[in-house]
């Protein structure tokens, strides 16, 4: 008879953990999970929920100043934020309790509480608990870290407590230029905040396209907020109801909070993970195969805490990988090529495959296809923006090998999209589909004229 308690235990309940435990346990395994705070994890409680509720709330500002060029007179419209966190937080609780039903459902033993490795088969329960598992699945997400100590770190705040804010305030600093600091810059200046985002880079979006990252930056300066690239927060001084934070060139800025969005560290301290032989790779995350296995046979880790793709929908299929792959008896490695991403700024971003300059870098001849237009709903509204589409196809396949869009409907655009990337999608493929009009999306398969051809034998 096993000497385990159970089959399988798995630590933190978020998509990627939850995913696992109740796929393993519907090909029979007897699973237990252990959560610290709240099971749903990152993406439920303090990210792409009720971070996507707040992009909705803060939309409806330009709708209602748009709605004037189509007719409609709309008496100047208030906003009440205790109204809007009082909803998310309900939304968040109704998905909080559907994700603990669903563990319940297939006979997964929830437990709330820490759970750290004492040896490679023992996990420790905060109350001294020992369990004993025959497999162990690491999947603690990360958490967002606040980089080198300055003067007056102790008053910034993450995107964690922005959803937990009492009032709506009227200005804030945030640094940081990554898609969380940016969807918070567009979320809080559509409700109505002066926002000014503060980043080290020489522009937002490192790793995104250049041509998106310039549109974007433009497009967030045009809605009134000062993005400062190449400086960072150096002090945050308390003054009265307001902080004073201090930039590298010694400028001041004042606010009512300063946020810190600079990156999200995997959650790996003091989960015991070393003396086991679990390692760290050189990026902070758990080293892993491409089936989620550390080199200690029977630990798996997934999601976040890996460090690979931080998105959900990757977290949750590695989750659901492992789970085939140790009870399912289908060995299913995970490809984190080609992920659809979207940016829910404004206007929002929906991305996929290589950039230009990936391109350029590994393909000897890149073609080129972009557009930037104004959307016809603008033409009435009046409104100063663009939408910008960019095709990056290599050479000599024809494949389409990049796609970037600028735009509303983005992100619902690049998940069809990418599809046909995964499949191979030439750009004759694109020109033979018929447009569908009058869309924004038509200008995909319509765009006809190379923006720049590059070869590198040409160049070399
Ligand atoms: C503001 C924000 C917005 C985001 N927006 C998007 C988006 O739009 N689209 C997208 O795809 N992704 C988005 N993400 C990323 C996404 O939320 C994560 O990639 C995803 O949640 C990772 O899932 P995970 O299972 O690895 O970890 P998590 O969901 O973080 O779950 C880990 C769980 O483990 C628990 N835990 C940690 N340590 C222990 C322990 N020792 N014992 C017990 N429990 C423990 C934690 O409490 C947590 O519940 C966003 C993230 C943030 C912060």
């Amino acid at each position: 008879m096993s000497d385990h308690d159970v089959d399988l235990f798995v630590i933190g309940a978020g998509s990627g953990g939850v995913r696992a435990a109740r796929v393993a346990s519907s090909y029979g395994a007897r699973v237990m999970i252990a959560e610290e705070h709240r099971v749903g994890g990152t993406c439920v409680i303090r990210g792409c929920v009720p971070k996507k509720l707040l992009v909705y709330a803060s939309r409806f500002s330009d709708e209602f100043e748009d709605a004037a060029g189509f007719g409609w007179t709309v008496p100047g419209p208030t906003f009440y934020w205790p109204t809007l966190i009082a909803n998310v937080d309900r939304e968040v609780a109704r998905l909080e309790a559907a994700y603990t039903s669903t563990l319940d459902r297939f006979n997964v033993t929830l437990i709330n509480s820490r759970a750290v490795l004492e040896d490679s088969h023992t996990v420790r329960l905060t109350n001294g608990t020992r369990v004993r598992a025959e497999t162990i699945l690491i999947s603690t997400g990360a958490w967002p870290h606040y980089g080198p100590k300055i003067p007056g770190i102790e008053h910034a705040m993450s995107s964690n407590e922005a959803f937990q804010l009492k009032q709506l305030p009227k200005r804030i600093v945030i640094q940081g230029g990554g898609y969380i600091a940016v969807e918070f810059a567009c979320i809080f200046a559509g409700l109505g905040s002066q926002i000014t985002l503060v980043y080290r880079g020489e522009n937002i979006l490192r790793g995104f396209d250049d041509d998106i990252r310039e549109h974007l930056r433009n497009e967030m300066r045009g809605r009134g907020i000062t993005v400062t690239c190449g400086h960072t927060v150096a002090a945050i001084e308390p003054a009265g109801d307001e902080f004073v934070t201090r930039l590298s060139d010694n400028s001041t800025i004042a606010s009512d909070i300063v946020m810190f969005a600079i990156g999200r560290r995997p959650n790996v301290m003091g989960l015991g993970i070393e003396s086991v032989g679990v390692r760290i790779h050189e990026r902070g995350g758990i080293d892993v195969d491409q089936y989620s296995r550390t080199p200690v046979a029977n630990i798996y880790a997934v999601g976040d805490v890996t460090n690979r793709v931080n998105l959900t929908p990757v977290a949750i299929r590695e989750g659901h990988a492992f789970a085939d792959t140790v009870y399912g008896g289908k060995p299913t490695p995970v490809d984190h090529a080609n992920v659809p991403t979207a940016v829910f700024s404004e206007p929002e971003l929906g991305v996929i495959g290589l950039t230009e300059q990936q391109a350029r870098e590994r393909h000897a001849k890149v073609d080129i296809y972009k557009t930037s237009f104004r959307p016809m709903k603008a033409t009435l509204s009046g409104r100063n923006t663009r939408v910008f589409m960019k095709l990056v196809v290599d050479g000599a396949t024809d494949q389409v090998i990049g796609c970037h869009i600028a735009g509303p409907d983005a992100g619902e655009l690049i998940q069809v999209i990418g599809v046909a990337v995964k499949m191979g999608v030439t750009k004759a493929d694109f020109d033979a589909t018929m447009a569908v009009h009058p869309t924004a999306a038509e200008e995909l398969v319509t765009m006809r004229e190379k923006a720049a051809s590059y070869s590198r034998a040409a160049a070399e």
